[in-house]
C-alpha cells in the first residue's frame, strides 16, 4: 500500500481531472492514477468543440439540445440523463471560461457557436479546431492548484473489491516496477474509450478500455457494448480524425465523380446528418465503387485559405503531414474510422454504478446520454457534467464513511498472477493477436454488420483469446515495461470486444451505429427499445437487458 485517499480517480482525461476538482472542491482528500501524464490523455486530440445551448449564434435551448440529442441516439439514450445534461452544460462552460479556457470568439464578444452534425442549431463551442488541447490544460491548471495528488505514470490494473465495496486500485508502477495499491473510500474510473480494438481508428495508442474491462472483471455490469461510433472524417490511411469542424465550416463530401453524394442520403442536412449516416453514405459509396482507393473526398476548397487558416489550422496541417495534401488546393481522402464507444460502465446520473464506492464517468460509462449514436461535440461536455457529478457523488460518500480497507489477501493473488505473466519463458507474442484483433473487428464488426459475419468474429476471438492465455512477455524489467502493459491492455480488449459482439448478435435490428442492412435493415422498437446489459460468468459473456428511461419524448422516424 503506497496511499490512502478518500476519492481515488483512475484517468486524468477531462472526465478524471473534471471529477477530481469536484471531489477537492467538496472537501475530500482526492488523487488521480494516470498511465499517462495527465495532458497526454486522449481528451487532449479533441478538436471539433464543446455542445451547450447558448443561444449565441441562433435561438436554441437546453430542450431543443435534449430533443436532438434524443433523436441522434435514435432513441435509445436515457432521457432522464439527456435532460439533465443540456440543462447543466451551460453552466459547465461558463465555468471553464472563467477558469481560462480561450474559446473562440464573436465580434459581439459572447462565445462563437458552430453547426456539427444533427444540431437543429449552431450550439458547438470550439477553440479553433484544439478545443481538447484548451480544455485539457486548462483543468491540469485546477488540479495544479488545489491539492491533489497524480499517481503519474501508474498503470491500473485491478479494482480492489472488499466487504462487496471498492476500497482502491492494485496498480503496476510504470517508473519503478511493482504492484502497488492505492486505497480510496470510493474510486472512480474515468479511463476514457477503446478504439484502439480497430486497426482504422481515431483513437490515441492508449485508448484500450482498460477501465471498462476492469469492472467487467469485478461482476459489473457493461450496457450497450454493441455501440461503437464510426467517424466520417478520417484520414486516409493513417485513420488520424479530421474533426467535423470542417463540415460545420461547410466542407462537402464528395465521390469520384465529384458528386456530393450526401444529395441522395440526407437531402436537408447534407454532410450534417448525423455521424451514422454520413459513416454509412460513403461506406456504401466505396463500397458500390464510387470511391477513391477506399476513401471518399473532403473538399474545403470553397471555404477559401482565410477561413481554413483561421478556423480549421490544426486540420490543414494534419491534411498536409499525414496525407500530403494541403486543403486549401486539393480535396483530402477520408473514410469512416472506429472514433467512440457509446457503451461502457453502467451508471446512474452521479456515475454510480453497482457496486457501493465506485463511480464512472466519460468515454468509460455509459449513462446514457449517447444511446445508440453519439453527437458530435457531445462527448466532451459529458466528461465535464458527469465527471463534475460523479467527484461530488463520490466525494460525499466518501465523507459520511471513514475506512477503506484492502486485505493482503487480494495483493498476494494479484502478484501471483501477474508473475505467471512474466515467469513465462515462451509462447506467443502479444503484437500479432493485437493486429489481428484489429483486422477483424473492422472487417466482422464495423460500419455494417450481419449475423454471419459476427459469429465468424465470435469464432475468431475464441481463437485468440486462446492464443492469449500463453501470450509471451519478453522484456522482464521494472522500469517503463511497455512490453507487460501492453499484453495486459491487450487482455482486457480482448475481454471487451467479446462484450461487444454477443450484444451485437443479440440486437437483431438496425439502431443508430448497429447496422444491419441485410438481415434486419430497420429499427424495431416493439422487441429493441432496450438496453443490452453484458456481465462476466466465468470466462465468457452472460447477456441481459435493462429499459430506456423516456420521460417525453416519443420514438419517431429518423430523418435529416
Ligand atoms: C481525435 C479525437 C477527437 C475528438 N474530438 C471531439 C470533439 O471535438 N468533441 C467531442 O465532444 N468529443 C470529441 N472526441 C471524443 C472525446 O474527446 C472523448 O470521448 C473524451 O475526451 C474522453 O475523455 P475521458 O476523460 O473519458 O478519457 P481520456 O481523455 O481518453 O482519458 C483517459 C485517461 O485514463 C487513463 N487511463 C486509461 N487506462 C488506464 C490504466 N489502465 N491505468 C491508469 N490510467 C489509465 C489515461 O492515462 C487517461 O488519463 C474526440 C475523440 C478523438 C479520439
Amino acid at each position: 500500500m503506497i496511499g490512502e485517499h478518500d476519492v481515488l480517480v483512475v484517468g486524468a482525461g477531462c472526465a478524471g481531472m473534471r471529477a477530481a476538482i469536484a471531489a477537492f472542491d467538496a472537501g475530500a482528500d482526492v488523487a488521480m492514477i494516470s498511465k499517462l501524464h495527465p495532458t497526454r490523455s486522449h481528451s487532449g486530440a479533441a478538436e471539433g468543440g464543446i455542445n451547450a445551448a447558448l443561444g449565441n449564434a441562433a435561438e436554441d435551448s437546453p430542450e431543443l439540445h435534449a430533443y436532438d440529442t434524443v433523436k441522434g441516439s435514435d432513441y435509445l439514450g436515457d432521457q432522464d440523463a439527456i435532460e439533465l445534461f443540456t440543462a447543466e452544460a451551460p453552466g459547465d462552460i461558463i465555468q471553464l471560461e472563467h477558469w481560462g479556457a480561450f474559446f473562440t470568439r464573436r465580434e459581439d464578444g459572447r462565445l462563437a457557436q458552430r453547426p456539427f452534425g444533427a444540431a437543429g442549431s449552431p450550439r458547438t463551442v470550439f477553440a479553433a479546431d484544439i478545443t481538447g488541447h484548451v480544455l485539457i490544460q486548462v483543468l491540469y491548471e485546477q488540479v495544479c492548484k488545489r491539492d491533489i495528488k497524480v499517481y503519474e505514470e501508474f498503470f491500473a490494473w485491478q479494482i480492489a473489491v472488499n466487504d462487496d465495496r471498492a476500497q482502491g486500485v492494485i496498480c503496476w508502477d510504470l517508473l519503478n516496477g511493482g504492484l502497488k495499491t492505492v486505497r480510496g473510500k470510493t474510486v472512480v474510473m474515468a479511463t476514457g474509450g477503446a478504439g484502439r480494438q480497430y486497426r482504422a481508428t481515431t483513437n490515441a495508442y492508449a485508448c484500450t478500455g482498460d477501465g471498462t474491462a476492469m469492472a467487467l472483471h469485478a461482476g459489473l455490469p457493461l450496457k450497450d457494448m454493441e455501440f461503437m461510433q464510426f467517424h466520417p472524417t478520417t484520414l486516409f490511411p493513417s485513420g488520424i480524425l479530421l474533426t467535423e469542424g470542417c463540415r460545420g465550416e461547410g466542407a462537402f463530401l464528395v465521390n469520384k465523380d465529384g458528386e456530393r453524394f450526401m444529395q441522395r442520403y440526407a437531402p436537408n442536412a447534407l454532410e450534417l446528418a448525423s455521424r451514422d449516416v454520413v459513416s454509412r453514405s460513403e461506406q456504401t459509396e466505396i463500397d458500390e465503387g464510387r470511391g477513391i482507393n477506399g476513401s471518399v473526398m473532403l473538399d474545403m476548397r470553397h471555404l477559401g485559405p482565410d477561413r481554413i487558416i483561421e478556423r480549421l489550422p490544426g486540420s490543414r496541417e494534419l491534411s498536409m503531414t499525414f496525407a500530403g495534401v494541403d486543403p486549401i488546393f486539393e480535396p483530402v481522402p477520408v473514410r469512416p474510422g472506429a472514433h467512440y464507444h457509446m457503451g461502457g460502465i453502467e451508471t446512474g446520473n452521479d456515475g454510480e454504478t453497482e457496486l457501493t464506492g465506485l463511480y464512472a464517468a466519460g468515454e468509460c460509462a455509459c449513462v446514457s446520454v449517447h444511446g445508440a449514436n453519439r453527437l458530435g461535440g457531445n462527448s466532451l461536455m459529458e466528461t465535464i457534467t458527469f465527471g463534475r457529478r460523479s467527484g461530488t457523488a463520490a466525494a460525499e460518500w466518501a465523507l459520511s464513511h471513514t475506512t477503506s480497507d484492502v486485505p493482503e489477501s487480494l495483493e498476494r493473488d494479484a502478484e501471483r498472477s501477474l508473475r505467471e505473466l512474466l515467469d513465462r519463458e515462451s509462447g506467443e507474442r502479444p503484437w500479432k493477436i493485437r493486429d489481428e484483433l484489429g483486422q477483424s473487428m473492422l472487417e466482422n464488426f464495423g460500419v455494417f454488420r450481419q449475423e454471419e459475419k459476427m459469429l465468424r468474429q465470435l469464432e475468431i476471438l475464441a481463437d485468440l483469446r486462446e492464443r492469449y492465455r500463453s501470450v509471451y512477455v519478453e522484456d522482464k524489467g521494472q522500469v517503463f515495461n511497455s512490453d507487460l502493459t501492453q499484453a495486459i491492455e491487450l487482455g482486457n480488449m480482448l475481454d471487451t470486444a467479446l462484450c461487444m459482439i454477443e450484444a451485437g448478435i443479440w440486437r437483431k435490428e438496425s439502431r443508430g451505429a448497429h447496422a444491419r442492412p441485410h438481415d434486419y435493415p430497420t429499427r424495431d422498437d416493439a422487441n429493441f427499445m432496450k438496453h443490452s446489459i453484458t456481465r462476466w460468468r466465468g470466462d465468457g459473456v452472460e447477456l441481459s437487458t435493462s429499459p430506456v428511461r423516456v420521460t417525453k419524448y416519443e420514438p419517431e422516424e429518423r430523418k435529416y
